[in-house]
């Protein structure tokens, strides 16, 4: 891991202001690298030791937490093979709850799928959640908050992980269209059609790799491109929505799908 894992400190700017950093949180969303690194910096923030510019990716309990080693961030997952979190976990954390740190001022407990608790394994963390030991901090984790107790969920912050696949319409799926009419021509074609991209808003692009991404899969699908050629495309598409997440400007990245198309 690298600094790079708290880059999420950057796209959720508000949640990391450490006097606003609350008790719980609840992280909605698709299970992802977003995801991850969202909770990881959460985490992080709240053990680490520089106070407003937490977390500060230097001190002791970042480097530590950075390498997943900190001893007061503890992960709760359904046990392997398992889709459930089992009362006795609950109890466990309840019970680990009240210990303190070892060497942070807060203990952080991180409950992954926490939507995979039963009823009353729920019930069971509510006490916890209502009312936590002082240093106790709780970040759970759902792909379906559905799945949680209204009681649960209203003593969590809920945080949606913005989806790395943006939805299509009906442009982008023509636009992924023309992609292809022009992948076949080449050339000047190509260089033309990738010119046109350039003109793009970061959502529409996007939008347009998204779609392009589909129509690879379903062309490969109906025998239509060869998986060869898919996985060319697709390793192209990756890369692109790769350099989307670190704001490198649309012009760019259409010069990126020509560059390395062409030919
Ligand atoms: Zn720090």
């Amino acid at each position: 891991m690298d600094l790079s894992d708290f880059k999420a400190k950057d796209a959720y700017k508000a949640v990391f202001t450490p006097s606003r950093l609350l008790h719980s949180y609840l992280i909605c969303g698709e299970d992802g690298e977003d995801k991850s690194a969202l909770i990881n910096t959460l985490a992080a923030a709240m053990i680490c030791e520089s106070g407003e510019k937490a977390p500060c990716g230097v001190c002791r309990s970042c480097k530590k937490s950075l390498r997943g080693l900190h001893p007061d961030i503890i992960h709760v997952a359904p046990p392997e093979g398992k889709r459930e979190i089992p009362i006795d976990m609950v109890r466990d954390v309840r019970s680990e709850a009240v210990v303190l740190p070892n060497e942070a001022d807060r203990k952080v407990f991180i409950i992954e799928q926490a939507d995979l608790m039963k009823e009353a394994a729920q019930n069971a963390f509510l006490k916890t959640l209502e009312e936590p030991p002082r240093h106790a901090r709780f970040i759970l984790s759902a792909e379906n908050p559905a799945g949680l107790l209204d009681t649960v969920r209203s003593r969590c912050a809920e945080l949606r992980v913005r989806t790395e696949n943006p939805e299509t319409d009906v442009f982008s799926k023509e636009l992924a269209q023309n992609f292809f009419t022009a992948l076949r021509q080449g050339g000047l074609v190509l260089a033309e059609f990738t010119y046109t991209l350039e003109k793009l808003d970061r959502d529409k692009m996007l939008m347009f790799i998204a779609a392009s991404k589909e129509e690879t899969l379903n062309r490969m699908k109906k025998g239509k491109l060869k998986s060869q050629t898919a996985g060319k495309i697709l390793a192209v598409l990756e890369k692109c929505s790769e350099h989307m997440k670190f704001n490198v400007n649309v012009g760019h990245i259409a010069g990126m799908i020509c560059a390395e198309l062409i030919g």
